[in-house]
């Protein structure tokens, strides 16, 4: 059955991108009607997450911190490309979500989003959609 790609597009270094409507449709046009959907980020320094979509300043809130969290300058950061922190922020996200689907619907809560995390934009990226008939 093989699997979906969607682009996303981001302006910022540090961005979170509500692809939950995205999403959704992919699952609406596709042949699966009852399961799971694996929604996977094949990236090294950009991640994938579920959480609040009502109040956008969750989003500016979760980034901020994270930055807190992980600075994008130390002096023992090694790597060459200058962009530790990005991959650091990709492992404490995650590359992967999983979400139940129910009569060609993604099930999520009220309050849920799925949120790309770019850690490392501006670019363009992909984001591949697995669909498990179960
Ligand atoms: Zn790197």
């Amino acid at each position: 059955m093989g699997f979906q790609t969607l682009t996303v597009r981001t302006r910022e270094r540090g961005q979170i991108v509500d692809i939950t409507a995205e999403v959704r449709r992919l699952v609406r046009e596709g042949p699966m009607a009852d399961g799971l959907a694996v929604v996977f980020v094949p990236h090294t320094t950009a991640a994938v997450t579920i959480n609040e979509n009502a109040d956008p300043d969750v989003k500016h809130d979760v980034l901020e911190k994270l930055r807190e969290m992980v600075p994008q300058r130390e002096g023992y950061y090694e790597h060459g490309e200058g962009n530790s922190d990005s991959h650091l922020k990709t492992m404490m996200v995650g590359n992967s979500a999983l979400v139940i689907v129910e009569k060609h619907e993604v099930v999520l809560g009220t309050w849920q989003g799925i949120y790309f995390c770019e850690f490392d934009g501006p670019r363009t990226r992909q984001v591949l959609v697995k669909l498990i008939s179960c």
